[in-house]
């Protein structure tokens, strides 16, 4: 992988991103929060529960990329005004994606991340700008990306001077039909071998099914990630968008101590 200079790894470098007291790179990072961001009760209910299981950061959609212009398209600054009030009262940073050039300066106010989805991985007038802000960005992968083209898409954002970015493997389009998209936890230790940025692991839109987030997410971090993002929901079943892969707050807690459990286990054996 030629002229990619900035995100590849050099002997044994490996970036620290830091948002607040969070720092990706350094032990297990775990984010939780619902798909997006409905109403206030619903954001901060869930900001409570995920707050009290021990989640690091809280995520919510609030500009939503779907795929019926029909379907709900989320609540825009209304989401964001809830999202700071979600953080002022828990202390986490928050993390929400930006799908537009003109929104990156502005929404920098509101969050702590910004999330580029996998639809805009390859939206270059997008990289840039987040790439010219200086807010630390999480880069998801493209559904029908190589880990060549993701890296190259990171690249453009350290090229304006932003190196503040995390890598989240959230699954590719495969010929498969069973699981929303196809887990590819290769890409964890090949991105370890690859680059220095921090990788992180999406197992709800990576399998589209609950009983599949468990034990990809425990894979994930046996494979080496840097973290876990997951949506949660107060009332799956009448979620907006993503119920069906959207765990409930007692699923998030087991879940959280299963994979703490498991990041102890595995410092043992270092
Ligand atoms: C999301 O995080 O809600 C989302 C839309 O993710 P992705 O871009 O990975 O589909
Ligand atoms: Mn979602």
């Amino acid at each position: 992988m030629n002229d990619i200079g900035l995100v590849t790894r050099k002997s044994s470098d490996r970036s620290v991103v830091a948002v607040a007291n969070v720092r990706f790179g350094e032990g297990l990072v775990i984010i939780a929060g619902p798909c997006s961001v409905e109403s206030e009760e619903q954001t901060m209910e869930i900001a409570r529960a995920v707050k009290a299981a021990g989640a690091n950061m809280i995520r919510g959609g609030v500009f939503k990329p779907r795929t019926s212009p029909y379907a709900f398209q989320g609540l825009g600054l209304k989401g964001l005004k809830i999202l700071k009030k979600a953080r002022e009262e828990t202390g986490l940073p928050v993390v929400s994606e930006v799908l537009d050039t003109r929104d990156v300066s502005w929404m920098s106010e509101y969050v702590d991340v910004l999330q580029i989805g996998a639809r805009n991985m390859q939206n270059f007038s997008l990289l840039k700008e987040v790439g010219k802000s200086r807010k630390p960005v999480l880069l998801k992968r493209g559904m029908y990306s190589t880990l060549s083209e993701w890296l190259n898409c990171a690249e453009y954002i350290l090229k304006e001077g932003n190196s503040q970015v995390v890598l989240c493997e959230r699954g590719i389009r495969t010929f498969e039909t069973y699981t929303r998209n196809t887990l590819d936890l290769s890409a964890v230790p090949a991105l370890k071998e690859l680059t220095h940025l921090p990788v992180i692991v999406d197992p709800a839109h990576g399998t589209g099914k609950i009983s599949l987030i468990l034990p990809m997410s425990l894979a994930a971090v046996a494979a080496g990630a840097d973290g876990i993002i997951v949506e949660v929901h107060n009332d799956p079943a009448a979620a907006l968008s993503d119920g069906d892969q959207s765990l409930t707050p007692a699923q998030f807690s087991a879940l959280h101590r299963k994979l703490s459990s498991l990041k102890a286990f595995l410092e043992g054996l270092n």
